[in-house]
């Protein structure tokens, strides 16, 4: 007998597809399922099911001032079942965070910022006392399953006059680690991107990559810059981090267009963004991206798969037997609509993207409509 059975969907190719769920794990995937089940979820006929999506930059803890959110705010009731806080909080009150997140429907992980604070104020990185990395590493090593990875965010009004020093003090935690994954946001000088991506290796995430910045990948001339293209090719991964500043149509459709593809899409969400735009939700970043001309499998690739890799977070990603029961049910329709960067720059579009049923390990969140 299934816990949950997933009837009458699609894959992202058109494709029939039914999901079979037991305790917590898919159990069956095929075209055609014809199991008993507790629980039968009837999907209208363009319903379109992937593996949970999973937004890699968000920021939900409660607590700060600047930039907080609720995980279930942008997670199940946006169709996304898996969020992972992008350096809200450091070794201080991360496991005060952790205690908060576990009560969330959505899943939670939380990259940890090398700042003992996180962001409690913009310029966490602007005094050098309040990184402390055997701290950091005692902090990690504790909540290893909440914490998968470290933050540092390198641009002028967060370091400072330490221009790289953090980020120096960054990869010398991650090489104490395993390699734990990195994630840098990049905006304006100093420090300079070139000097940032010198010190990054294959397997770092640059997030922020489209912004729309004087220091960004793009130069006057409108190309993507020559140390970015080295950086790329290093195999130096690409994140989107929407934001409030940080995506520029051009920028994106530039570096697409000459084939610097970004790995995975995120929003850098939180309530402002989220209420005010021009972030509102995941589905709508989605949107720009297909605007841009990526393809819908692509794009989902983008936010299930790609991340999970990325992030080590190996049970999910997939559709397939043994992994997690988290899935997204959503659909794409024919729907006028107009979608804005962060520069203003606005691009009319006339396909919109709909989550329909967040399903977190066998558990079903119905999207409702605002
Ligand atoms: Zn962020």
């Amino acid at each position: 007998m299934l816990d949950l059975l997933i009837k009458n969907g699609r894959n992202v190719a058109g494709e029939p597809l039914e999901i079979g769920i037991t305790d917590g794990k898919i159990s069956h995937v095929s075209a055609k399922i014809e199991e008993e089940a507790e629980k039968v979820l009837r999907l209208t006929d363009d319903a379109i099911i992937s593996a949970g999506w999973i937004d890699s930059h968000v920021h939900c803890y409660e607590k700060m001032t600047l930039y907080y959110d609720f995980p279930d705010e942008i997670g199940v009731k946006k169709g996304v079942t898996t969020v992972i806080d992008a350096g809200s909080t450091g070794e201080a009150n991360i496991k005060d965070f952790y205690e908060l997140a576990k009560k969330a429907a959505t899943n939670v992980y939380a990259l940890l910022n090398i700042s003992k604070w996180g962001i409690i104020k913009q310029d966490e990185l602007s005094d050098l006392g309040n990184i402390n990395l055997e701290t950091d590493k005692e902090r990690i090593q504790e909540l290893s399953d909440f914490i998968i990875g470290i933050k540092a965010r390198m641009s002028r009004t967060v370091v400072g006059n330490n221009d790289v020093i953090p980020l120096k003090m960054a990869k010398e935690l991650q090489k104490e680690l395993a390699d734990l994954p990195l994630m840098v946001h990049i905006g304006s000088a100093p420090p300079e991107l070139s000097d940032i991506l010198a010190l990054l290796e294959a397997g770092d995430i640059v997030t922020h990559c489209y912004n729309g910045k004087l220091n960004g990948i793009m130069s006057e001339e409108g190309k993507i810059k020559d140390f970015v293209w080295d950086a790329y090719k290093r195999g130096i991964i690409f994140d989107i981090g929407h934001g409030t500043d940080s995506f520029n149509f051009s920028v994106a459709q530039e570096a697409l267009d000459e084939g610097v593809i970004c790995r995975t899409i995120s929003t850098d969400i939180y309530h402002r963004n989220r209420e005010n735009g021009p972030v509102f939700d995941f589905s709508t970043t989605l949107e720009k991206m297909l605007s841009l001309g990526l393809s819908l499998k692509t794009v989902i690739d983008m936010v299930t798969k790609n991340p999970a890799e990325i992030f080590h977070l190996t049970e999910k990603g997939q559709l397939a037997v043994g992994k997690d029961g988290d899935i997204t049910v959503f659909h794409v329709t024919d729907k006028e609509k107009m979608l804005i960067d962060s520069n203003g720059n606005q691009t009319s579009v006339n396909q919109t993207v709909e989550p329909l049923y967040a399903i977190v390990a066998g558990n079903v969140y119905p999207i409702s409509k605002e």
